[in-house]
Formats: C-alpha cells, sequence, structure tokens
C-alpha cells in the first residue's frame, strides 16, 4: 500500500537519527494538506515551534501565515508546511550537514506523498539542501530568489522557488516587500488554472 503522511508523521516521532532528539521539546513533521499544491520548507523549528510541534507558528511563521492568506489567498490548510530538521537546534543554530542528512529523507517522503506542484524554499539553508538535492544550481539567497525553475521529479513537472526566510524580513523590514514581491509570482501561477496549478506548461 502506498505511504500516507501519517506513516512518515509516525517514523519522525519516534526517530533518533541524529542527536537532536535529546534536546528538543517536541518533534516538528510538518502540517497542512496531503493534496496541497504548494509545499513551503523552512529550515528548522525555532523555540515556539519547538514548544507547539508545529512549524512557523511563531513570529517568522506568523508574517508567513500572513504571506499565504494576503498574498496567496489561500490559508495554511490549504498548503503544506515543514522544514529540513524535524527538530530544533539548542538555541536555533544552524543545522550541521549530518543532521541534514540525517532528517532530509524524511521530506523527501513528504514530497513524494504530497506530490506538490510547487516547492517554495525558504531561506538560504533550505534553498541550497534543496536545490542540491534535485540537482538544481544554487548560488546566493539574493541572486536565486524569485526565480521560478522547473524539474521533472517522478515524471512530472515541479516548480522550485526561493525566497527570503520570513525571520529575516522582521530584522530587515525592507525585505518583506520582496517576499511580497516573490509570492505574488505564485499568485499568477495559481490564477493562471483552479484545477492543477501548473497545466499550462503543457
Ligand atoms: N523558522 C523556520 O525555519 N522554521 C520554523 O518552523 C520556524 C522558524
Amino acid at each position: 500500500m502506498a505511504e500516507s503522511l501519517e506513516d512518515i508523521v509516525r517514523d519522525i516521532l519516534s526517530c533518533r537519527n541524529c542527536s537532536l532528539y535529546l534536546t528538543k521539546k517536541n518533534y516538528v513533521p510538518g502540517e497542512g494538506s496531503e493534496k496541497a499544491q504548494i509545499m513551503f520548507v523552512g529550515e528548522a523549528p525555532g523555540r515556539e515551534e519547538d514548544e507547539q510541534g508545529r512549524p512557523f507558528v511563531g513570529n517568522a511563521g506568523k508574517l508567513l501565515t500572513a504571506l499565504i492568506e494576503n498574498e496567496l489567498g489561500l490559508s495554511r490548510k490549504d498548503v503544506y508546511i515543514t522544514n529540513i530538521l524535524k527538530c530544533r537546534p539548542p538555541n536555533n543554530r544552524d543545522p550541521t550537514e549530518e543532521e541534514i542528512d540525517a532528517c532530509f529523507p524524511y521530506l523527501a517522503r513528504q514530497i513524494e506523498v504530497i506530490r506538490p506542484d510547487v516547492i517554495v524554499c525558504l531561506g538560504r539553508h533550505a534553498a541550497k539542501t534543496i536545490f542540491e538535492y534535485f540537482e538544481i544550481p544554487f548560488t546566493t539567497i539574493s541572486k536565486e530568489r524569485g526565480v521560478l525553475k522547473e524539474k521533472i521529479v517522478d515524471g512530472r513537472r515541479v516548480l522550485f522557488m526561493a525566497t527570503y526566510h520570513p525571520a529575516a524580513a522582521l530584522y530587515r523590514p525592507p525585505l518583506r516587500q520582496v517576499i511580497e514581491e516573490d509570492f505574488r509570482k505564485l499568485r499568477g501561477l495559481i490564477k493562471r488554472k483552479n484545477t492543477t496549478l501548473f497545466d499550462f506548461f503543457s
């Protein structure tokens, strides 16, 4: 039988692939629709996410939620939101390569089950990790942001887009406009077709 999101969540909730399970409060597997056309991937849970076991529920999450609602006209339950790492690194330090390698298979499985039309990478770490995995060249977030990249994944067209992490806009407010601009590119795609987002390619 095909795997479901619950299968993946169950595996995450007992994961000991790296040592972060020792310091985390809660695993943060991700949340949203199994049928999501758009998937958002951040770096790793922060303090609030670790407390609640839910992704993007702190201040950066509030901004992400507002962008999804205001710029895309969608709600959090229409999309899928997760992170590269499913456990919080102590003091929000950057993920190590070992942690990314240990955790990435969960994200790969989430992508296989959800089969999103678009994967939005939030911030440099998420973008670099995801682009490298899907063999998309990555330079810097400032150069790659807002550019839609098409890739065939499991025989389907998938679009990848990097943008700044919403947390970056909290300490550099002008970045909010840049992220909004990137989100408006996604809105343009949604409006072209309601049923399957990216049929316009064919
Ligand atoms: N930052 C992230 O990258 N992910 C979260 O879930 C929250 C903040």
